[in-house]
């Protein structure tokens, strides 16, 4: 089933109509990256901690979902797709704003991850595996905390970091072996596939800045000076979002949610672990 379930995720993101840029024959995301990590990691019990008490744990969303006789065991499956290169070389031009191909990659490709999700879904359903996508999950929420500020009751980023497939940024982004461009997506289910190995020993291995205290280009490229050498301030930038970005883009570029992603190219993390990070790759 595993084999099945990846061949029929790179086929939906490699053959997809909605996962194309309008008027060109560009996609909003390359192939994408699938890791798997056990529903009862202790990880996911850690989060509570370390984002906030808010974070749920996979087997709660399967609770909640299916009552007391939820699956006892099970897989957090995970995903990132990878911005495609046409759509990060657009950003890179920019200073200020995001370019029209990378808001469209954030609103309209993020509805494409959404399909993606249902898509997973309804494939494990139909082979008989109890399977829901957190952020579609009645549960699912945003939720504003004085430590963890704008948070949600699941993350994708933290989803992926467990099923192996990258490590956190000075950015507040996700570095994976293809970068920090990206977005990610995961469903939970039933069916047992055995985990990924995470080949990284701390949250940050990845980043520059952390491993060998050099790097900051993000620092640079962000215009709002939301990122320091402290880390990201989260309400700085969604300031800057709210207060430039969407007064300037949104009705030029027919978006509502335009995003940013500055900081996630023309840097050396955009499409890969930079060089000469000291841990394996
Ligand atoms: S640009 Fe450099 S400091 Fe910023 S997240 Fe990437 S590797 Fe880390
Ligand atoms: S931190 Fe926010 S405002 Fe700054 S570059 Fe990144 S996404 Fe843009």
């Amino acid at each position: 089933m595993k084999k099945e379930l990846e061949k029929a995720i790179k086929g939906f993101v490699s053959t997809s109509p909605s996962n194309q840029l309008k008027d060109s024959d560009e996609r909003y995301f390359a192939e994408p990256m699938i890791g798997y990590a056990d529903i009862n990691d202790p990880l996911f019990s850690e989060y509570k901690t370390i984002v906030g008490d808010f974070h749920l744990t996979p087997v709660e969303f399967l609770e909640a979902e299916y009552g007391e006789a939820y699956p006892r065991s099970g897989t957090v499956v995970s995903w990132i797709l990878p911005v495609s290169l046409a759509v990060r070389r657009s950003n890179r031009k920019g200073k200020k704003i995001p370019s029209f191909e990378w808001s469209h990659t954030r609103y309209f490709g993020e509805l494409f991850n959404e399909s993606l999700r249902k898509y997973v879904v309804a494939l494990l359903r139909t082979r008989g595996y109890r399977t829901l996508a957190p952020v579609l999950a009645a549960q699912w929420k945003r939720v504003e905390s004085p430590e963890a500020g704008h948070a949600s009751t699941w993350s994708e980023r933290h989803a992926a970091y467990a099923a192996g497939l990258g490590t956190f940024s000075l950015s507040d982004g996700l570095i994976t072996r293809k970068g920090i461009a990206h977005r990610a997506g995961s469903v939970i289910t039933e069916l047992v596939i055995e985990p990924t190995a995470r080949p990284y020993q701390g949250p940050y291995d990845y980043c520059l800045k952390y491993n060998s205290n050099t790097c900051g280009a993000c620092i640079k490229r962000c215009p709002a000076g939301a990122i320091t050498e402290k880390g990201h301030d989260k309400e700085a930038c969604h300031q800057y979002m709210r207060q430039v970005i969407y007064p300037k883009v949104n009705e030029k570029y027919g978006v509502t949610i335009p995003g940013c992603g500055l900081c996630q190219t023309k840097v050396p993390c955009e499409s890969r672990i930079p060089a000469n990070t000291p841990v394996s790759r």
